[in-house]
């Protein structure tokens, strides 16, 4: 027996399968033949490993299925377009789920939410953690700061048109946003209104549709926010007060022209 056929023999062996004639002439191979018994012993460790990493391995159950299938001992459950549709279901369920989950919104989206984040300026405008950039009581004076300050008309409604006292105003960002902000007063009670352009409502996933004339209210905690889109700006109002007395400043705003 040469190399040659000793090798091609090698399953055979290995199994301890064909005759014993067989298996005799290929151990006196592999007595005389140190290439072979090497070549040999590498292929049973080849063929260890490999019965090891089978019996690791889980079956797949959908390679199972269609091994069966293939085998005919199983006929094909659904055609293609049926997995398809229930496969759209599926997503489609999952995502009516996140939309309810995040409470309507859109999923995947970041919220920036306006009246959290007017709200968190208010509370540090209010409780005087956040300065006044510029005080002054007078609505005129403000206006004419806030004219060098932002790119959009800002106006100050004056004291007798909706009981806002202004004290003082300044620059801010809301979620990226320019802002202006006026600090002041509806009686004792403190009230800042954040005007900004329009177009910055867009960052806000719930007030990009606020149109002119329609004025929006929202309650978070003790804490009352009103929006309103007027001319090239959208208003907030928002203090802790009942929602008729913010409303009363956001109507005001509207109903002078800019002083520009
Ligand atoms: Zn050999």
């Amino acid at each position: 027996m040469n190399c040659n056929e000793a090798r091609q023999h090698w399953n055979l062996y290995h199994d301890s399968e064909g005759d014993v004639e067989l298996h005799f002439r290929i151990e006196e191979h592999l007595a005389n033949c140190p290439d072979c018994a090497e070549w040999f012993h590498s292929q049973s460790r080849l063929e260890e490993m490999l019965v090891q990493k089978l019996a690791a391995r889980t079956p797949e159950p959908d390679l199972w299925n269609r091994v069966l299938v293939g085998s005919g001992l199983l006929k094909p459950a659904r055609s293609r377009r049926w997995i398809l549709f229930s496969g759209m279901a599926a997503c489609a369920a999952t995502i009516a789920l996140l939309v309810v989950w995040n409470g309507g919104r859109a999923p995947g989206v970041v919220e920036n939410d306006l009246a959290d984040l007017t709200g968190s300026w208010h509370e540090r405008l209010a409780s005087g953690n956040e300065p006044l950039q510029f005080q002054s009581q007078s609505d005129l004076e403000v206006e004419d700061y806030l004219r060098h300050q932002v790119s959009f008309p800002v106006r100050c409604p004056p004291r007798k048109d909706a009981g806002f006292a202004v004290r003082g105003a300044g620059v801010c960002r809301l979620a990226d946003q320019p802002a202006a902000y006026l600090a002041g007063h509806i009686d004792m009670t403190p009230v800042s209104i954040f005007v900004m352009p329009r177009d910055s409502l867009a960052a806000f996933f719930e007030n990009a549709g606020a149109v002119p004339g329609q004025v929006t209210h929202r309650r978070t905690g003790s804490l009352e926010t009103v929006l309103g889109v007027i001319d090239r700006n959208a208003v907030l109002v928002v203090g802790q007060t009942d929602p008729a007395r913010l409303e009363r400043v956001l109507r005001a705003y509207g109903t002078y022209p800019d002083h520009l």
